[in-house]
């Protein structure tokens, strides 16, 4: 399940280094159209949203 930074709001991995506090969610945001929306490294495993495990 991603995380939603509560500092910048930010989208991460649940495992990510980056994110000390965060909030849980389900979806990812409208926004998040393509892998290149979630800046992190912690994406970087990926190649497109469709890798992403729900
Ligand atoms: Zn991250």
């Amino acid at each position: 399940m991603p995380i939603m930074s509560a500092d910048d709001f930010s989208i991460h991995r649940e495992d990510c280094p980056v994110v000390d506090d965060g909030m849980p969610i389900s979806d990812l945001p409208d926004e998040v159209t393509s892998i290149d929306d979630l800046e992190c490294d912690c994406w970087s495993d990926f190649d497109s949203l469709d890798d992403i495990p729900a």
